[in-house]
């Protein structure tokens, strides 16, 4: 299949190389030069400029940082210039409003069109095993689902337009909240004198089981490996928590949804990003204990 794929930063440009490598041609296209050189060397056909890449394609996948630029870009470059009929995918997490806006413009004008925003970092991105979530039609999902699987080991469809990123938010701020949580507990109990691996022992196999503790335990040298045992580095970056978090708050009030655990979490990771932590995993939030 003929795709462009536009975005191609530390996400879209390993998501583009699994295009290639699943016998897709790519016609790529970003505003860094840098990304564009990275694309080619990975098999990509590469523009210097998003309508021109869009000629002709199939399908058209973007990953770019947020709404207002997935806005632009599609009601500047995709709509009215890639071919009708072509299926569009915006894989960035961005808020609900502007995905079901984009996804409204590019149905009036004859596309299919999908929010598919992922779970999985960098390394997913990389190896091909990201989960996606998918918010369109039975025949937008169906038709995006090809497109999606060489860069996947998951796609889901949550529903219509825009559910995809109702889905990511809501489980970024469970995540938080869970995050938060697990320090809270695990700091706790190291101060009352209990052993903080015998706690994960006795907690993880019990009802305090959940996923930050269990598979991402935040506290270096106790339970699995995890970005704790290395300073905190790699995994996913407190600022891109705290993005998702925003635009989960923004998400709440427009829904008029209660969120009081979801908002002390938001701003605990508010003060933690602004101390100058954004660039660290985001369970080291554990080290404010
Ligand atoms: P990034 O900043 O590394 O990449 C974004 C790319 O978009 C850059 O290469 C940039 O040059 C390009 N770009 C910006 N404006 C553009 C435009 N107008 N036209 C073409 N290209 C443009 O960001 P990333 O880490 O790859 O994240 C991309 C998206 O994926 C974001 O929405 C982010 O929230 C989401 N996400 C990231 C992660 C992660 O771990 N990094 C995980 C899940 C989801």
């Amino acid at each position: 299949m003929k795709i462009a794929f536009i975005g191609l930063g530390n996400m879209g440009g390993g998501m583009a190389a699994n295009l290639v490598k699943g016998g897709h041609e790519v016609r790529a296209f970003d505003l860094s030069e840098e990304a564009l050189a990275h694309a080619r060397e990975n098999g990509c056909e590469t523009f210097t400029d998003a309508a021109e890449a869009v000629r002709g394609v199939e399908a058209v996948v973007t990953m770019l940082p947020n709404g207002a630029i997935v806005k632009s870009v599609y009601e500047g470059s995709v709509i009215g210039k890639a071919p009708a009929g072509a299926v569009l995918l915006d894989c960035s997490t961005i808020d609900v409003a502007t995905a079901k806006t984009v996804i409204a413009e590019a149905e009036a004008a004859g596309y299919a069109m999908v929010d598919a925003p992922v779970s999985g970092g960098i390394a997913a991105a990389n190896g091909g095993t990201l989960t996606f979530m998918v918010g369109g039609s039975d025949e937008a999902f169906a038709r995006a689902s090809k497109v999606l699987e060489p860069m996947g080991k998951a796609v889901i469809h949550a529903g219509a337009a825009g559910a995809g990123q109702t889905a990511k938010i809501c489980n970024n701020m469970l995540l938080a909240i869970t995050m938060i949580g697990t320090a809270e507990a695990m700091k706790m109990a190291e101060k009352l004198g209990l052993d903080p691996q015998k706690f994960y022992e006795i907690s993880s196999q019990s009802s305090g089981y959940n996923w930050s503790l269990n598979a991402y335990t935040p506290m270096p040298g106790v339970g699995v490996a995890s970005p704790a045992d290395n300073d905190y580095q790699g995994g996913f970056a407190t600022a891109l928590m705290l993005k998702d978090l925003r635009l989960a708050m923004e998400a709440a009030q427009a829904a008029d949804a209660a969120v009081p655990l979801g908002s002390r979490a938001a701003a605990l990771y508010e003060d933690f990003a602004g101390a100058g932590n954004g660039g660290l995993d985001f369970s080291a939030i554990i080290r404010t204990y």
